[in-house]
């Protein structure tokens, strides 16, 4: 079985190297006995979404974020098929910002791709934390660090969780990020995936079933080295701050 993986603008969002989730998502297939291909996909390149297993659109400063928006307004309708049709999409942060209606910055109001009715504003200050979610979809707290001005209001969406410690979607509604069919945007930076290796397998198992039409059962991968790091940071953030 082989994925194929989308990388949306990675000359424009790719804040704190949030592209190695892809590799992330590469290796966890292979140690599988499955494969991946990558596909950077530019501002300059045709995109065929109907190829595309997984899609991810990182973060970016506010300035890259404009930049990104325009071009990629002109493939609104693609991208919204793609969503609509359960395609699996991963949107940190700025890329997250990105799928909602428009984000106000300090000086303008950056038109959003408008493929899910939410909003997002920038507050007083920078939201910079570690942070510890407890998600319904995961067993273990999905960790991660957010860096971001932006706070973006959900209204009805499904959050990714709730707040365990650390700042969410906005600094007093202690949820954060969104799932919406197999889109999850979320403020978590960096390496998420390799924090969060169950993420890592619950965006593999959709796209699997997608594509090849039958539950996938992954096989166990040892996450010792993991799930020791997500309980430290759990324990040091959430129990004993
Ligand atoms: N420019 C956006 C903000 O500050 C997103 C930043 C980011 O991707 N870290 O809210």
């Amino acid at each position: 079985m082989k994925l194929t993986i989308g990388y949306l603008y990675p000359d424009l969002l790719n804040l704190y190297g949030d592209c190695g989730n892809i590799q992330c998502l590469k290796k966890r297939l292979e140690w599988r006995g499955m494969e991946a291909s990558i596909v950077p996909l530019s501002s300059e390149s045709r995109i065929d979404f109907t190829r595309l297993d997984i899609v991810m659109l990182g973060g970016g400063s506010d300035r890259e974020q404009e930049l990104a928006a325009r071009g990629l307004r002109s493939l609104r309708k693609e991208l919204g098929c793609y969503l609509e049709d359960n395609g699996v999409l991963l949107a940190i942060c700025g890329g997250y910002q990105l799928l909602g209606d428009y984000y106000k910055t300090g000086r303008k109001t950056i038109k959003c791709l408008e493929l899910l009715h939410f909003y997002t504003e920038c507050g007083s200050k920078r939201l910079v934390q570690n942070v510890v979610v407890q998600s319904p979809f995961f067993s273990s707290p999905v960790v991660g660090f957010v860096n971001h001005g932006g706070r973006t209001h959900i209204g009805d969406y499904t959050p990714l969780g709730e707040v365990l410690y650390g700042f969410g979607n906005t600094e007093t509604s202690h949820r954060e990020g969104l799932l919406y069919k197999n889109t999850l945007g979320t403020y978590l930076h960096g390496p998420l995936l390799p924090k969060n290796p169950e993420i890592c397998d619950f965006l593999i198992a959709r796209a699997l079933h997608r594509k090849y039409g039958k539950k996938v059962c992954l096989d166990p991968l040892p996450d010792g080295a993991e799930k020791r790091a997500n309980s430290y940071l759990v324990k040091n953030l959430v129990f004993y701050p």
